[in-house]
């Protein structure tokens, strides 16, 4: 991969410091590390290129990790959407590891800090701890039930784990420090009650650990080297190395946590709690609708693994917080579907045009090239006839010197096809053209070798043949949101920010070869952009995403 050319960032210092110290490369190993309480997004994208880039970069093995702690928001379903998607960006697992697997190890650890009067069963309620809390220049205040005897401790949790007692009644809190400048270290929760089945292990239990508990424990079990979370855990790392003074032993690697900023990205929101409200309100039609930031949303509107590995690799891994402009991922698709995708002629919006001097009942079929950047890309034949389709926008009866496009009495060539001149029009009652009459000059077929085919003219036009061209549903789409930062309004809610205008399908006309193409398949609709065959598609009826135009019109707009 690239990573190899470009300069070193900050992480990968972090990792050759070590390196240089006293770790030995075979002792790297990383974990990506998802809750699975919703599908993947494209945030999560540069963290898990991050993680899987530095196994590719070092030859270090990377855990797929779910960190499954809390039972009322995570689900199967979520589990397979994410190794689907991880696996999808072309990412190899080495294990694929949950931490509910750990639950017996972390209950254990919990009694032995119990024992060693390290952790107390808190019989107060939700309300009453956060008022001990303090605040970040005030100590808290001790909980009445902070020195309960070691008997007494190790009988309550028992009874939690056994089922005694209901949801808020106790909770397990780490014996730390009530007057830490670092609130997290005022005795923090361990456990938790909850009565609830678990998506893995069912009613097996019915107290949870808390993630800064099993997290640092969940890396040390599976001997990862390098916990890299994002920077809203700076925090809490002094609370995972404290953690992990409990239970770490000098023969075993300690691994090691260091904090990213979250990447954010303009005009959409990238949470999955928020992205779960869009679904749920029917905002959008699922978790991989096509305006999602969702990895399976960009998927199904046709982005490519590479271009969105190209894209977490060049904005790649920073320090502080900042918004991405989302653009920068459109060029990064524009620039792999350049190279990959086939050229077909489509018209989304059909104008009639006869050529009135070729024969009423003749068609012929042109040899087009597929891909002019790929020459192993082959070509395929298509259908030329006496009547085509143009794009609307594509003639005018009169326009200036700049419109290189068809106007009366000049000529244009059709790709792979003739060089046409427009003779005359007709229109509607209100002035609309309805259908365009042409000539055609025989000599000048593109790459007949002729003289005439040679001839320059300003302008080239798709067109369809209609007899033989095929009616498909393409399906537009616009930004979800109509404001850059929809989510960092103080006195608004997101959802306000929703467009309206975000979706439009459309009929639209397409060469008869994409007849066979296959869900997933991409194209350049020649001089439109790039689409992708949906999933909603029949063997009757197909339907086109547009993935992208050809060119970025939204700078223009914005500017
Ligand atoms: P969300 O708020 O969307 O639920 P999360 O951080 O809670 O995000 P996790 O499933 O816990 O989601 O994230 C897995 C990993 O991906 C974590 O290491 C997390 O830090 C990282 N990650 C999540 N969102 C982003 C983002 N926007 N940019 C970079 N990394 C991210
Ligand atoms: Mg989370």
């Amino acid at each position: 991969m690239s990573s190899t050319k470009r300069s070193l960032n900050f992480i990968e210092h972090i990792i050759e410091e070590d390196l240089a110290k006293d770790y030995s490369k075979s002792s790297l190993r990383f974990r990506f590390p998802p809750e699975p309480n919703g599908y993947l997004h494209i945030g999560h994208a540069s963290s898990i290129c991050l993680n899987f880039g530095l196994g590719l970069r070092y030859s270090a093995p990377v855990n797929l990790r779910f960190d499954d702690t809390n039972p009322t928001k995570e689900e199967q379903e979520y589990v397979d959407a994410i190794k689907r998607d991880v696996e999808w960006l072309g990412f190899e697992w080495d294990k694929e590891c949950y931490a509910s697997d750990y639950f017996g190890q972390l209950y254990d650890w919990a009694e032995e800090l119990i024992k060693q009067s390290k952790a107390y069963v808190d019989s107060q309620n939700a309300e009453a701890i956060a008022q001990q809390k303090g605040t970040p220049t005030e100590p808290g205040t001790a909980s009445p039930f902070r020195d309960r005897t070691v008997e007494e401790n190790l009988r309550l949790f028992r009874e939690m784990k056994e089922g005694k007692y209901k949801e808020g009644e106790h909770v397990l809190r780490a014996k730390i420090d009530m007057s830490s400048s670092n609130m997290l270290m005022r005795d923090p929760i361990m456990y938790r009650i909850l009565h609830k089945s678990h998506h893995r292990t069912k009613n097996d239990w019915c107290i949870y650990p808390m993630y800064d508990w099993t997290h640092g424990e969940s890396d040390y079990i599976e001997s990862i080297s390098h916990s890299f979370c994002t920077l809203e855990f700076a925090m809490h790392r002094e609370l995972y190395d404290w953690f992990l003074d409990q239970v770490v032993t000098p023969e075993n690697l300690r691994p090691k946590q260091r904090e990213f900023a979250r990447r954010n990205f303009s005009h959409t929101v990238v949470s999955k709690r928020r992205l779960l409200q869009l679904v749920e309100q029917g905002v959008v039609s699922g978790w991989d609708d096509p305006r999602m930031p969702t990895i399976s949303g960009l998927r199904r509107r046709g982005y490519t693994p590479m271009s969105i590995r190209n894209f977490a690799d060049t904005i790649g891994i920073a320090k502080r917080d900042n918004v991405v402009d989302l653009s920068l991922l459109e060029f990064t698709v524009r620039e792999d579907l350049n190279k990959t995708a086939d050229r077909v002629h489509a018209v989304l919006d059909p104008l009639l045009l006869e050529i009135t001097n070729y024969p009423e009942d003749q068609e012929e079929w042109i040899e087009a090239e597929n891909n002019p950047e790929d020459e192993n890309a082959g070509s395929r034949k298509v259908p030329f006839s006496k009547y085509l389709y143009i794009e609307k926008e594509d003639f005018k009866e009169e326009a200036n010197r700049k419109f290189f496009r068809l106007k009366l009495d000049s000529e244009v060539r059709l790709k792979n096809g003739y060089i046409i001149k427009a003779v005359s029009c007709d229109k509607d009652a209100d002035g609309n053209v309805t259908k365009v009459y042409c000539t055609y000059d025989p000599d000048t077929r593109s790459g007949s070798g002729s003289e005439a085919s040679k001839r320059k003219v300003k302008g080239t036009l798709h067109w369809v043949s209609k007899t033989h061209a095929k009616s498909v549903k393409v399906r537009l789409y616009d930004r979800l949101f109509t404001d850059p930062t929809p989510d960092a309004h103080k006195d608004k809610d997101f959802m306000e920010f929703v467009n309206p205008n975000s979706f439009e399908e459309i009929e639209a006309f397409v060469e008869p070869s994409l007849m066979d193409a296959k869900v997933e398949d991409r194209f350049q609709f020649q001089r439109i952009g790039y689409f992708v065959v949906d999933k909603d598609s029949t063997s009757e009826q197909l339907v086109f995403n547009k993935t992208v135009g050809l060119r970025d019109t939204w700078a223009k707009l914005d500017s």
